[in-house]
């Protein structure tokens, strides 16, 4: 099936940061693929801005090789890339100086969509918004997209919202959470707002629990000081567990709309339990012998106690999810690089077949990466003539093979997400007060285990984490699902 492609209108989007890591790997691939597939326009203007010395010649060859090295090889063919070149220009702008300001200024468009997207530091941010505003590029077309991290706790995340507020209302700002720009994720809401089948279900009569699992093979790699700082926790449950748990447990909203949905999702949050002490483990990884550094060489720190690692137990206390337990876990350095989220459906209530023919529960496995896809296992007989035996098996949509052309990925997020923005659809954007709550659910769980001078449990890399994080499963009568790629 090949997905329709509606244009969007011609737009100018400055990428501060332009140079850095994210602008090279996801940002101009993901622009260049959308221009590759006929949605950005060539008369759109993405302008690099960074302190780096260099004229627009020369960032073209750069991004022609982070193209060349982040994008499939197919997409590169026809003069395509060519063309894609031709809309980039580059400004040498310092987010805290004078200097390459007016420039920028002037190589704006009138009339159209100005996207801001701040690829830098989360310190430079306010610096940012004041100077665009002090420029005079801030129309009632503008909008800035902010990256991750949003604040290091309740209080910074409100300052930060307070200091944009100052120069841009809260319908220009789009604080991105890419997993939320996940083919699944938006499949995850159609699969519960676009089908009756799963929704009458949907609830602690028949959710046994819930399982998100975030898993990553890589450690800390480069961001060693600022990742000491966070833990897993800052970095990952506060922002994309939470919201992929609020996806999971949000009532319907009335319609698809930005504010109606981040309405429903927020209720989540304010509905979440604290979390127990007992009901949480902390890890951090050791050395892979040979191989890989542990966690504590990696970031330079030989005492350091932040977490590489956390699996907790919350739940949704409303009357949906009464009784029925949220299940959480991220890490790195472990077995395999895997993000799924597991709904485990309770046993039917009786068995006609009788113990020999064993009871299988309903489970619903929404896979985010890698093979991007949805799973339903479903209860069937076992083949054969051996008697009335059940087995699970799996009904499998993989939207690779479902939906893409032959051997074509999903859109990546940002991809997507930069459309979002051009297009003005604040849907998959985190608001304001969403990112508050989840750092008032999350800042108490870190003050409480700072008080008790808690130390994360070691872990092997390779491994799937710290066993207390088995118990934690087992002393409910349950247990993890398996990190398979
Ligand atoms: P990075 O590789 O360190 O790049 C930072 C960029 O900011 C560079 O282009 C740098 O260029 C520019 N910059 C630094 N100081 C500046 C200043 N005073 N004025 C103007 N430009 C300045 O960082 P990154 O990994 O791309 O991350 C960018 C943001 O995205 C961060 O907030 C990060 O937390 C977030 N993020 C990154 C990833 C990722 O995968 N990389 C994922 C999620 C979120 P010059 O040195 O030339 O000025």
């Amino acid at each position: 099936m090949v997905s329709r492609v509606i244009p969007v209108e011609p737009f100018d989007l400055v990428i501060f940061g332009g140079t850095g890591d994210l602008a090279r790997r996801k940002i101009l691939p993901g622009l260049f693929k959308r221009y590759c597939a006929g949605q950005m326009p060539d008369t759109a203007q993405v302008i690099g801005a960074a302190r780096s010395p260099m004229d627009s010649d020369a960032y073209r060859a750069f991004v022609a090789e982070a193209i060349r090295e982040f994008s499939p090889s197919r997409f590169c063919e026809n003069g395509a890339l060519d063309g894609f070149l031709a809309c980039l220009e580059y400004v040498v702008v310092d987010a805290r100086g004078t200097d390459g300001w007016d420039e920028l200024a002037q190589r704006l468009g009138p009339d159209r969509v100005r996207a801001f997207y701040f690829s830098v530091g989360p310190g430079l941010f306010g610096d940012l918004a004041e100077r665009i505003h002090l420029h005079g590029m801030a129309t009632s077309e503008s909008r800035i997209v902010v990256e991750k991290p949003f604040g290091h706790d309740l209080e910074t995340a409100r300052a930060l919202n307070a200091t944009l507020a100052e120069h841009f209302h809260e319908g220009q700002i789009y604080r991105i959470d890419h997993y939320l720009g996940k083919e699944t994720v938006q499949n995850l809401m159609a699969i519960r707002f676009g089908n009756v089948l799963f929704e009458p279900l949907w609830n602690s009569q028949y959710v046994d629990h819930i399982q998100i699992t975030v898993a990553e093979t890589v450690g800390v790699g480069g961001r060693g000081e600022y990742y000491d700082r966070a833990g897993a926790m800052r970095d990952m449950v506060q922002n994309h567990l939470m919201q992929l748990l609020c996806l999971i447990a949000m009532e319907p909203p009335a319609k698809f709309d930005p504010d109606a949905v981040r309405d429903e999702k927020l209720k989540v949050i304010r509905a979440l339990d604290p979390v127990e002490p007992h009901h949480i483990v902390r890890g951090q990884y050791g050395a892979l012998d040979g191989e890989h550094p542990g966690y504590r060489e990696a970031v330079g720190n030989p005492r350091s106690t932040t977490e590489s690692y956390i699996a907790l137990k919350t739940h949704v206390s409303n009357w949906r999810w009464a009784g029925t337990p949220f299940y959480l876990r991220t890490g790195k350095r472990l077995k395999a690089r895997s993000s799924v989220i597991n709904v485990m459906f309770k046993d039917a209530p009786h068995s006609i077949f009788g113990p020999e023919a064993g009871r299988h529960a309903n489970l619903l496995s929404i896979r985010l990466q890698p093979n991007e896809g949805i799973t339903l296992k479903v209860t069937i007989k076992e083949p054969g003539p051996g008697g009335m035996r059940l087995v699970d098996v799996p009904l499998d949509m993989t939207f690779a093979d479902a939906l893409g052309p032959e051997g074509e990925e999903p859109p990546d997020a940002y991809e997507r997400l930069i459309m979002d923005v051009i297009r003005g659809n604040q849907t998959l954007f985190m608001r304001g007060d969403e990112v508050e709550a989840a750092w008032a659910w999350t800042d108490p769980i870190i003050g409480g285990w700072q008080a008790r001078g808690e130390v994360p449990k070691p872990y092997d890399s390779g491994s799937a984490g710290p066993d207390d994080a088995d118990l934690l499963m087992k002393r409910d009568g349950r247990a993890w699902r398996g990190i398979t790629p």
